[in-house]
């Protein structure tokens, strides 16, 4: 009876219209990353395992899988499917596949070598407003990548490996001291017992190269400095069959000369005049969609904060976005020419409130004195 009632295709990591390749690609990925040999007495991923075994034992069975994709686990069971007992079971009927990662079924030749590729880093400088809005750029990765000449094994083609010199072919070195037995992995061979006699001339033996790849990658709006896209399975390449690491990218995001980020809020500073900050004004200001009419209300203090709602930059997990907040700065002109300088000084006349104090109100609001004022201003 299976054992496991979650979704096959979901144990894998698979489309449920994957090939039989896929298929096997990913269950050798899965069971390289959770074999018992790797994780002595992780039941977890003995789980895992047994798991993703069943899952494949089902999948890459034309017959069983077009009977699971009708009628599920139960379609299975009726068909008397039994799934497996115990890893006797599973290495019984997939000792092909681990045949050549582990050697499994003879001596475990080899098996040291298979390794999970690296994962590697890459930094991203993004534009400011690309990271606000999203993008999608090509990027070329360098990353370590089995050389094709050998297949990644370091062996020039058309020669072999040879027998270790030094071991003799054991993998070990032992040596007696007195009573005592010692033995140590062989330096020269690294316990493999075999030796390369002609490197590859493409890796100098190393059976791996450096190789770029052009990749592009989707950046979402909202990104911000130091968020981390995990691009899976981008980094190194395994060695010998391993699983490829994954690839982290680190945004950068370049200022902008205008916006600063408060988390999805946009701030930026706005410089309006005396006379704007008096009266009010409504004036066009950028954002991320094109200049955007923003109304200065009469009596606006310096350093106050005015939003336009939702005009920042989108949340980068789930729906809306921030504000744009301009910030007010009051300008005080530098310069004036005669007639300002006497307007002016009549309007100070008129405010200056310590010389009326014992006077009565005035007929005039002070708004609209303003308001003559300014339009007196005007030629
Ligand atoms: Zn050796
Ligand atoms: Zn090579």
């Amino acid at each position: 009876m299976p054992s496991y009632n979650k979704d096959y295709y979901q144990i894998l990591g698979v489309s449920r219209d994957a090939t039989e390749a896929e298929i096997k690609k990913s269950y050798r990925q899965l069971a390289l990353k959770y074999h018992p040999d790797r994780n002595p007495g992780d039941k977890a991923a003995e789980e895992k395992f047994k798991e993703a075994s069943e899952a494949y034992e089902v999948l890459h069975d034309p017959a069983k899988r077009r009977l699971y994709d009708q009628y599920g686990h139960e379609g299975l069971r009726d068909s008397g499917f039994t799934g497996f007992r115990d890893f006797g079971d599973i290495f019984g009927a997939f000792g092909d596949i681990f045949e050549d990662l582990f050697g499994f079924g003879g001596p475990r030749r080899g098996r040291s070598q298979v390794q999970p590729g690296s994962d590697r880093r890459y930094d991203l400088e993004v534009d400011f407003v690309e990271a606000a809005l999203g993008t999608e750029v090509t990027v070329e990765i360098p990353r370590n990548i089995n050389c094709t000449t050998c297949q990644g094994s370091g062996v020039r083609p058309g020669s072999r490996k040879i027998i270790c010199p030094v071991c003799g072919g054991r993998g070990q070195i032992t040596q007696t001291h007195g009573f005592l037995r010692i033995s140590t992995t062989c330096s020269r061979c690294q316990g493999q017992g075999e030796v390369i006699a002609e490197p590859c001339p493409t890796c100098q033996g190393r059976g791996r190269v450096v190789g770029k790849k052009k990749l592009s990658v989707k950046i979402p709006p909202g990104v911000d400095n130091g968020i981390h896209l995990v691009m899976t399975g981008e980094g190194d390449e395994g060695i010998l069959g391993g699983p490829p690491g994954d690839l982290y990218i680190v945004i950068h995001v370049r200022p902008h000369k205008l916006f600063r980020r408060d988390g999805d809020d946009l701030v930026f500073s706005l410089p309006i005049s005396f006379s704007q900050a008096a009266l009010g004004d409504v004036v066009s200001i950028p954002t991320l969609n094109g200049n955007k009419d923003l109304t200065i209300p009469p009596g606006t203090q310096p350093g106050e904060v005015i939003r336009l709602k939702g005009e920042g930059v989108p949340h980068l997990k789930g729906f809306g976005r921030g504000d744009l907040r301009a910030e007010i700065k009051v300008t005080v002109p530098r310069r004036l020419n005669e007639r300002q300088k006497d307007l002016l000084k009549k309007f100070a006349a008129e405010e200056t409130p310590h010389k009326k104090l014992k006077q009565p109100p005035p007929a005039k609001g002070w708004l609209e004195k303003i308001q003559d004022f300014v339009g007196s201003l005007i030629p």
